[in-house]
C-alpha cells in the first residue's frame, strides 16, 4: 500500500529537496537538439496524413460517410485486441456512451478516481450519474483497489444484484478506472473488487492507447473502454474518440445511438429513439488512420525520451522520474517528475522556473473533489490524491523530442 510522507518532512533538516535551477539544467540537457520554446505535448504528421486527408477532400466524402471511418475502426480494434471500435466525436462522449451502455442510469453513483482529467467526472454527469471520488495509489497513479475494497465494505450494502451506498441510499453502478498519463491501473485486482460488489467497469483509456497491462492492451481490460484522439494525445484526429468493446451487440447499439438512431435505409429518414449525433467525420478518421500507422515509431520515441529523463534525474535528491509498476508497460504519454514529499511552494517554483525558460511543464490536475462543481460529491478520504497533486510535474513529452539517433 502506498505510504505518503507528511508535508512537514521536506522542511526537516537533512531531507534534501529538489533544486529548480538544477531541474532546468537537466531538462535542457535532455532536449539539447530542440530550439525555441517546447510545449508539453504536440502532434507531428510524418506519415500518410496529407495523402489520406487529400483523398477525402478529392472524393468529397469529408463527413459521416466514407471509407476512412470503417478503416480507422478496424485498425483500432486490431491494435487494442478489441472485438469492435466505434469512432466518435470526442473522448468525453465516448465515456458518456460507455457508461450508458454499461447500464448507468439517472442518479446512479459511479466511482471515479480523484486524480484525473475533469472529463472523466463530467462524462458521468452527462450520462445522468453522480461521480463518487475514490483514492489512487502512488505506484500506478490509478485507483487503489485495496483501499476501494475496504471502503466499499464499510459504506456499501449488497442488495440482490445491486450495490447501494448506505450514506446516500443511491445505487453505485460502476467504476471508471483511468490509466493516468498512460500508466496502466492494476486491473486484475480492480476487476476482482468490481465483481465482489457487482459493479460494471468502464476503462478510461483516453491517455493509454499503446499501453500494456500484463501484455494486454489498455482499452481491452474491461467490457467497455473509451479512447481520446484530442490534439494532445498519442494519436490525434484533431478531435475525436472511440468506444472499444468485446461485445458485438454493444458495438451495434453504440453505432445506432451515435448516429441519431437512424434505421438503415437507402433514402428514408426513420428514427426509433432519441439518440445522438456523436459520429466521427471521415476527414478526421483519415487523419487518425495515418496517425495510428505511425504509433509504433511514436511509442519507441517516447520511450527513448522517458529513459533520457530517467538518466538525467537519477542522481538528483528529492525527486524521481515515475516508472511503471512491474506488470505495466506504459505508452509514456506524459513523463512525470515526482517530488518525494508534497511541497506546493517548491512545486510552484519548479513550474515557474521551467515555464519562464520556455519549457512547457505542467502540474497534475487539481483533484476532482477540490473543483467547485464537485466539492459536495460523495468521496473517500483522499490523502494520496491530494499529495500527488502537490508532487507531480509533467515534462515535455512529444515523440519528436527524441528522434531516432
Ligand atoms: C483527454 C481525456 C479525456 C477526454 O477526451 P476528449 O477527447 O478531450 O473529450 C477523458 N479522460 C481523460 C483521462 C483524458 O485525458
Amino acid at each position: 500500500m502506498a505510504v505518503t510522507a507528511a508535508p512537514e518532512r521536506s522542511q526537516s533538516p537533512g531531507a534534501p529537496s529538489a533544486d529548480p535551477r538544477e531541474i532546468l539544467i537537466r531538462v535542457r540537457e535532455c532536449l539539447a537538439d530542440i530550439p525555441g520554446n517546447i510545449a508539453l505535448h504536440e502532434p507531428r504528421f510524418r506519415g500518410r496524413e496529407r495523402e489520406y486527408v487529400s483523398d477525402c477532400i478529392d472524393s468529397t466524402w469529408v463527413s459521416y460517410f466514407g471509407a476512412y471511418v470503417a478503416r480507422f475502426e478496424t485498425a483500432l480494434a486490431e491494435r487494442t485486441g478489441s472485438t469492435a471500435a466505434v469512432a466518435v466525436s470526442s473522448g468525453t462522449v465516448a465515456l458518456q456512451l460507455c457508461l450508458q451502455l454499461a447500464g448507468v442510469e439517472r442518479d446512479d453513483e459511479v466511482l471515479v478516481p480523484a486524480l484525473t482529467f475533469v472529463a472523466s467526472a463530467n462524462a458521468v454527469v452527462h450520462a445522468g450519474g453522480i461521480p463518487h471520488f475514490v483514492e489512487v495509489d502512488d505506484t500506478t497513479f490509478g485507483i487503489d483497489a485495496d483501499k476501494l475494497r475496504s471502503y466499499l465494505e464499510s459504506i456499501a450494502l449488497r442488495r440482490s444484484a445491486s450495490c447501494i451506498s448506505r450514506a446516500t441510499g443511491r445505487r453505485i453502478a460502476a467504476v471508471l478506472p483511468v490509466h493516468v498519463f498512460g500508466h496502466p491501473v492494476d486491473m486484475d485486482e480492480l476487476n476482482r473488487v468490481a465483481d465482489e460488489f457487482g459493479l460494471k467497469v468502464v476503462e478510461d483509456a483516453a491517455e493509454a492507447l499503446g499501453s500494456l497491462y500484463k501484455g494486454r492492451a489498455c482499452g481491452s481490460l474491461a467490457p467497455l473502454a473509451a479512447l481520446s484522439f484530442n490534439g494532445n494525445k498519442v494519436v490525434t484526429t484533431g478531435g475525436g474518440g472511440a468506444i472499444l468493446t468485446s461485445d458485438p451487440q454493444i458495438a451495434e447499439r453504440a453505432r445506432k445511438l451515435t448516429t441519431t438512431a437512424k434505421r438503415p435505409h437507402r433514402w428514408a429518414f426513420a428514427h426509433d429513439e432519441v439518440a445522438y449525433n456523436f459520429r466521427l467525420p471521415n476527414i478526421n478518421a483519415a487523419l487518425g488512420l495515418a496517425q495510428l500507422e505511425m504509433l509504433d515509431s511514436v511509442l519507441a520515441a517516447k520511450k527513448r525520451l522517458w529513459s533520457r529523463y530517467c538518466d538525467a534525474f537519477k542522481d538528483l535528491p528529492g525527486l524521481s522520474v515515475f516508472r511503471d509498476a512491474p506488470f505495466a508497460e506504459s505508452n509514456h504519454w506524459l513523463v512525470a517528475l515526482v517530488l518525494h514529499d508534497p511541497n506546493p511552494v517548491l512545486l510552484e517554483e519548479i513550474l515557474v522556473t521551467l515555464n519562464d525558460a520556455g519549457i512547457g511543464a505542467r502540474p497534475a490536475w487539481k483533484p476532482m473533489h477540490q473543483l467547485p462543481m464537485y466539492e459536495r460529491n460523495p468521496r473517500m478520504q483522499l490523502p494520496v490524491a491530494e499529495s500527488l497533486a502537490a508532487r507531480i510535474v509533467n515534462l515535455p513529452s512529444s515523440a519528436f523530442l527524441a528522434p531516432e539517433p
